[in-house]
């Protein structure tokens, strides 16, 4: 194989910022792979391995693995035969004509090439359901031939909608979330809370591992290791246990705002998802989110559990996310939560503005990408 050709979606209908939105995917494949841009589609450098990091790389709809070849019959009727695999039954020859200046038309092609593959393999065509379908585009000065063509994600390219502060816990909710605010095209940026006197080696093990697998959509990612037992401290001591988990989340808000402001970023993205636990409720929700100066996304809104789980398994979240681990949240949760917090009874207690800016600053940030990860200390 020679390239990948590589089809975006939603992107070419993004009228005049279009060149935007298609650097910006350059931009990010080009961290794995030479890719140029072309009109109305990317080609890329093909390698064995870049299926799978194309399969990964939000903004692509589909792409194709094959050959690039000069504009005329014999050369295309060459790749068509090397295109196909070694076994197969039926086929199709499937052309687009993008150059209208070459001689044939498109209807002209399939039937020429068509022939070409029966006299030479003996094969039957079939239009209505063939094994394999051969793809053959004709553009400005040479033509394109595949017959492996490989669903992407969709989506648009990671950062071109800006970025985002976006909320890890272990569980199985918060990655997917992340995930799919990089599929819109955000940058994302994570953060975790952990408590430092609870099991914290093995805390931050499992989120430096679902920021790496977040990592290989989004190409590289920071992480922000928040250590905020003395902010959980005070709100145990202050708050009464019915009211924890709403304060502490509104703490949690606090916190991101501040990161965000560090980072830049435009929102904040969570993995609440309506109703499913005590948090969850809408009142809960609205007093929780009012701590936030900036909008707070919650990408999986609407979807059941069941379908976060697959999607986190189809994404390879899944399994990071059930290894065992202390959730820092557990110390806080009350036999029966509050499913209707008022914000100006949760406001009483709220005086933890010096600690959550000390917790801030005592965040560790991780450099993670795919494969290296790097460990800085975070203080400015
Ligand atoms: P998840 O499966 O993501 O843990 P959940 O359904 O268990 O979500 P909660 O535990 O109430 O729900 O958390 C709701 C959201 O709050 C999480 O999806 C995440 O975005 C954020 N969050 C909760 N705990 C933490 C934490 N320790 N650090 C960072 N974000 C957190
Ligand atoms: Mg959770």
């Amino acid at each position: 194989m020679d390239i990948c050709i590589v089809h975006y979606g939603e992107i070419g209908t993004k009228g005049k910022n279009r060149a935007f939105f298609e650097k910006k995917l350059v931009e990010n494949i080009s961290r794995f792979a030479k890719a140029k841009r072309r009109f109305g589609w990317i080609e890329v450098e093909y390698y064995e391995g870049i299926e799978e990091k194309l399969r990964k790389t939000p903004g692509i709809r589909y792409f194709g693995v094959g050959y690039k070849t000069d504009l005329d019959m014999s050369a295309i009727k060459s790749a068509v035969l090397k295109a196909l695999p070694e076994k197969f039954e039926s086929f199709k020859i499937s052309a687009s004509r993008r150059n209208k200046k070459f001689p044939l038309n498109s209807i002209e092609i399939n039937r020429e090439l068509g022939r070409a593959v029966v006299e030479t393999t003996g094969k039957k065509v079939d239009l209505e359901n063939p094994d394999v379908t051969v793809w053959v585009e004709i553009c400005e000065n040479f033509a394109l031939v595949y017959s492996k063509r490989i669903e992407g994600i969709g989506g648009l390219p990671v950062g071109c909608a800006g970025r985002v502060v976006s909320l890890v816990s272990g569980g199985i909710d918060s990655p997917v979330a992340s995930f799919l605010a990089m599929k819109r095209g955000c940058e994302a940026v994570l953060v975790h809370f952990f408590n430092r006197t609870l099991h914290s080696a093995e805390v931050r093990k499992k989120i430096v591992m679902l920021a790496e697998k977040l990592a290989e959509y989004q190409g590289s990612i920071k992480l922000y290791m928040i250590p905020f037992e003395e902010v959980q401290m005070e709100i145990i001591r202050i708050v009464p246990p019915k009211l924890r988990m709403v304060v502490y989340r509104r703490s949690m808000m606090r916190m991101a705002n501040m990161i965000a402001e560090k980072e830049r970023a435009k929102a904040i993205v969570t993995g609440d998802n309506i109703s499913q636990v005590a948090s969850q409720t809408l009142d809960n929700l609205n007093v929780i989110y009012a701590a936030s100066k900036l909008a707070v996304l919650p990408p999986l809104l609407g979807f059941d559990k069941e379908e976060i789980v697959g999607l986190a398994k189809k994404i390879g979240t899944y399994e990071i996310s059930i290894l065992p681990y202390e959730d820092c949240c557990s110390l806080m949760v009350a036999k029966h939560p509050e499913t209707r917090a008022r914000k100006e009874i949760i406001e009483e207690f709220e005086e933890f503005e010096e600690l959550e800016k000390s917790a801030v600053e005592k965040g560790e940030t991780v450099e993670v990408s795919c494969s290296t990860t790097e460990v800085g200390s975070f203080r400015r």
